[in-house]
């Protein structure tokens, strides 16, 4: 918590937000074009790599991401097959590539509930997997300690025959691009990227997160993209587009306002929105819950408007990803923000 509150001050002063607060600390030393670097990176998010690695992730060869669904005559259920692929990626890009294995069930399907809830717990007798978090980092050259995390969860709903598509195939290949463009990038500050499970249960990211907690990790952001571009088929229609930052704790407001910072200082051209949770949700709260309360949600839409919500119709064709790309341009824009005032 103290650690939390300190990052609070101290990154506020950095970055330049204008709170009373953050006047009273020194302004840091300045890398020699921060925003020129920032803008170079951000022009490397490729609208068509994301959109062939979501296919691949959702549609072909892949049509969906779970445990219990093992392609006829494939060795692998379609999760891991989608780990080899996202491991694949990022050695191929010069990551070294952890697993962290977590027992878990698939989740049993209530067809009385409305079909955007009908997950229901699994019982004790049914079967248990191992499903995996996937991590790799960037480690910052002058405060290696302190962390900034990127994350998504990669699985499809594993109660249901859905690609997950807009949940959350779009934000893994969000998170994927983000270690793309940084592949070449030396940050002042760590850099880490997970890739975790939040449709089946127990989520993946509670693990995680705990680990990180009995390690002692410092992590000063966490940045979850979960249905980043996903909104009404109005608004879809009508070419919004649109991002929801919503943080839970006080301590992740001035992450919310970076968002919000970046999207207008640099030209990026969402329709950006900040709400509060009323609580911890999603796998950014496993993380509020470990007592990293720097920590926000990425989303298209707040209440989640995707008509296709854990239904069969979440396919990559009704993705916009032209918007999630957006999207990944603010947050690479406010994690680079947070870790080039590194001295
Ligand atoms: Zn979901």
């Amino acid at each position: 918590m103290l650690v939390a509150r300190t990052g609070y001050t101290t990154f506020a002063a950095l970055i330049g937000l204008t709170c009373a607060s953050a006047a009273a600390f020194e302004p840091p030393a300045k890398d020699e074009n921060p925003d020129a670097n920032i803008r170079k990176l951000m022009d490397g998010v490729s609208i068509e790599r994301m959109s062939k690695h979501l296919f691949h992730l959702s549609k072909d060869p892949l049509p969906c991401r779970k445990l219990n669904f093992t392609l006829p005559g494939h060795e692998k259920n379609t999760l891991y097959e989608a780990d080899d692929f996202l491991a694949g990626k990022l050695s191929s890009w010069g990551y070294r590539v952890e697993r962290e294995g977590v027992k878990v069930q698939a989740f049993r399907c209530d067809p009385r509930k409305p079909k955007q809830h009908q997950y229901s717990p699994p019982k004790p007798e049914d079967p248990w997997y191992t499903a995996h978090n996937l991590y790799a980092e960037k480690r910052g050259r002058s405060r290696p300690e302190e962390i900034i995390l990127a994350l998504a969860h990669k699985d499809s709903q594993s109660w249901v025959d859905s690609p997950g598509a807009n949940d959350n195939a779009i934000g893994t290949v969000g998170v994927l691009e983000i270690a793309s463009v940084l592949s070449r990038h030396a940050p002042e500050r760590t850099i880490r990227f997970l890739f975790c499970n939040e449709e089946h249960a127990p989520w993946t990211s509670v693990t995680a997160a705990q680990n990180a907690r009995k390690r002692g990790d410092r992590i000063v952001a966490v940045f979850n993209l979960d249905g980043i571009g996903a909104k009404s088929a109005e608004e879809t229609a009508a070419g919004k587009k649109t991002n929801v930052t919503a943080f839970t704790a006080p301590e992740g407001e001035w992450l919310a306002e970076l968002m919000a910072t970046v999207n207008a200082r640099y030209g990026i051209g969402l329709q950006q929105r900040t709400v509060k949770r009323p609580g911890p949700g999603d796998d950014d709260g496993s993380f509020v819950r470990a007592g990293y309360t720097a920590a926000i949600i990425n989303i298209g839409s707040w209440p989640y408007a995707d008509p296709n919500y854990h239904a069969e119709g979440d396919i990559p064709e009704r993705c916009d990803v032209e918007n999630a790309a957006l999207t990944v341009r603010a947050t690479l824009a406010a994690m680079l923000t947070i870790t080039q005032t590194g001295r």
